[in-house]
């Protein structure tokens, strides 16, 4: 257990406080320091503060210093107006209609100024107009109290005040930060009405920080995962790539499976995965999202071209076996099965075309990697997604789905000189067409012709 934590919860215990007051922690009770937050931050925050207004860091930020872990990005939270802001800074642009948020730019670093929000100012009982997937109300500024309980999970709205270094909590943040829970604030029904979009966030920071979903916030979760399906396709790629490209995708992948999400943000290939007995295809997307992680880890690109295509090929990979039993051509039924899959995606999370394309290179590679007689081994290895095709059938052979020979013969023939590569290619044997065995045996039905027909 972090020892701050302990100390401060031990003197919490010792000397409860009213409910509605905040928890205030002093700056020797918190191991939150200047020198972790990042320069740009608390150059804006002090420069608020000197012109008078209140100015705190919050969100992320303040949860990730306060577990040790290093924050991706530093929100700030004021009572300023976004005027005030602008007026402050010259680096300022304002964004937003609906309510609007400051944008400090720095280079390399965009601080996001962010006045505090209130409640909906009509008085009626809240049920707003549905936007982009959320319950939308007309933003009026308000308290950091206010702004506090408009937040998703308790972790997340502890504030770091500038002014005299506390941490400020509202919402038993720092209690749940301490029993690695997460909990929605509010009641967990409503919240994810109003934007479904949390319960993906719940799974994402259960994933990365190793917490566990509080009981209510996670029963609701189970009852409501319908909800995703009204959520704008553009909103949910985005929320996507911070699932799956955050570092934690296999975790991420595992919690989703098992609150439903996984099945209804991608049903094709859970119905795949369903299909599938023997077991494979889940070892192949499963190594294919700890390849993702082990790259994440190791500072190396990730693109979500790559990601989507191997989420997506079990079922790209069923259909087109069903169009080749048909007859059609196996370059063509690739074709085809991915034109067929994706536009069925689309309607539920949109895929920008720039990453389809490249998704449907990278699956057409996997049988254009099959033919290597004459010039089309040389060609396939000028092919521009050649690496990422052949980094994906490694991953297939890996799992068992294709011949691991092929693979081999890949890597071999990268390495190789020219002289060499015209050997290998002399020497592949007529049978290297041949298509994967294994599958081929546990597919085979009852020949079409019988060899006995009757008269
Ligand atoms: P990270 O940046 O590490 O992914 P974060 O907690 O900073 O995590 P952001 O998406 O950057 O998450 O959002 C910043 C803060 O804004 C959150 O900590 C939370 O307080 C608030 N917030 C973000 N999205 C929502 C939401 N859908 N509903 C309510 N509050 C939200
Ligand atoms: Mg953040």
């Amino acid at each position: 257990m972090l020892s701050w934590l302990k100390r401060f919860w031990d003197v919490r215990m010792r000397d409860p406080q009213p409910v509605s007051a905040p928890v205030i922690v002093p700056r020797s009770g918190h191991p939150v320091s200047r020198k972790n937050i990042s320069s740009n931050a608390v150059k804006v925050m002090y420069r608020l503060k000197d012109a008078g207004f209140e100015a705190n860091l919050v969100g992320g930020g303040v949860r990730d210093l306060l577990l040790g872990r290093e924050p991706k990005d530093f929100d700030v939270a004021t009572n300023a107006t976004p005027e005030d802001v602008k007026a402050l800074f010259r680096n300022c642009r304002l964004i937003g209609r609906r309510f609007r948020l400051a944008h400090v730019y720095f280079r390399g670093e965009t601080i996001e100024v962010a006045t505090f929000r209130g409640h909906h100012g009509d008085g009626g009982s809240g049920e707003g107009e549905v936007r982009n997937g959320m319950v939308v109300r007309d933003n009026v500024y308000g308290t950091m109290e206010e702004d506090a309980v408009r937040r998703d999970f308790t972790v997340n709205a502890l504030y770091y005040n500038i002014a005299d270094h506390t941490i400020v909590d509202y919402v038993g943040g720092l209690e749940d930060l301490h029993g690695g829970l997460l909990r929605l604030i509010g009641d967990p029904r409503q919240r994810y009405r109003e934007d479904p979009v949390r319960m993906l966030r719940a799974v994402r920071f259960a994933a990365k920080l190793g917490f566990r979903i509080e009981k209510e916030t996670e029963a609701a979760m189970l009852e409501l995962g319908r909800l995703l399906t009204g959520v704008p396709p553009a909103r949910l790629f985005d929320e996507m790539l911070k699932m799956f490209l955050g570092g934690q995708a296999v975790a991420t992948f595992e919690l989703m499976r098992r609150y439903g999400q996984f099945g209804i943000l991608f049903p094709q290939t859970e119905a795949s995965l369903e299909r599938e007995e023997q077991g494979f295809p889940i070892t192949f997307l499963l190594r294919a999202l700890e390849n993702t992680d082990l790259r994440v880890a190791q500072g190396k690109p990730v693109t979500p071209a790559f990601l989507f295509a191997a989420i997506l090929w079990e079922p790209v990979r069923q259909l087109a076996e069903r169009l080749r039993e048909d007859g059609v051509s196996p370059i063509q039924s690739l074709q085809d099965a991915g034109d067929q899959v994706l536009e069925e995606q689309r309607t539920i999370i949109s895929v920008p075309r720039r990453f389809t394309l490249q998704m449907r290179e990278i699956w057409l590679l996997q049988e254009r990697l099959r033919s290597r007689t004459g010039k089309r081994a040389s060609r396939v290895l000028s092919h521009p997604r050649f690496r990422a095709g052949y980094d994906f059938m490694l991953l297939r052979a890996e799992s068992g789905e294709e011949q691991r020979e092929l693979a081999d013969w890949w890597t071999s023939f990268q390495d190789a000189d020219q002289q060499q590569r015209e050997q290998m290619v002399a020497g592949l044997a007529p049978a290297s067409r041949r298509r994967s065995s294994r599958r081929r045996r546990s597919r085979r039905r009852s020949p079409a012709v019988q060899p006995n027909p009757a008269p």
